[in-house]
């Protein structure tokens, strides 16, 4: 049963002011949330921001996935984030093998095309050092 937040009465359903003291009860009546919310509230973006790096850096989307689901396990996480975790930690693994299933493929088949990107690369690169 609910109490008063100032005298500790116990309170009846539906009080909007506490029958003892006077108390307005409209804001206390919702329970109190105490514990760790800020704590919780990063483990929630740890997994969202590890989906979405899970799509273009596949490896820090696996890491962050797994800090997640780590969280998960010790408590610290709201129900509906634990499926991104979970979702998180599958597209990071798939990227990965695919990244490597590509990355093989091109050096195998198509080491021209690989090393024409890489001379791309390193031309942005040298344009992107010399830019500053
Ligand atoms: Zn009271």
């Amino acid at each position: 049963m609910a109490k008063c937040v100032k005298c500790g009465a116990p309170l009846r359903e539906g009080e909007l002011y506490c029958h003892v003291c006077g108390a307005d009860l409209r804001v206390t009546t919702r329970p109190k949330r105490t514990g760790e919310p800020k704590r919780r509230r990063s483990a929630n973006v740890c997994a969202i921001v590890g989906l979405s790096l899970a799509f273009f850096v596949p490896v820090a989307g696996l890491v962050l996935s797994l800090i997640a689901k780590e969280n998960v396990r010790s408590g610290r996480f709201d129900k509906p984030y634990k499926s991104l975790a979970d979702w998180g930690f599958a597209v990071s693994v798939i990227m990965i093998v695919l990244t490597l299933l590509v990355g093989l493929f091109l050096v195998l088949f198509h080491s021209v095309i690989l090393v024409e990107l890489l001379e791309l690369i390193v031309k942005l690169a040298e344009m992107f050092i010399s830019a500053i």
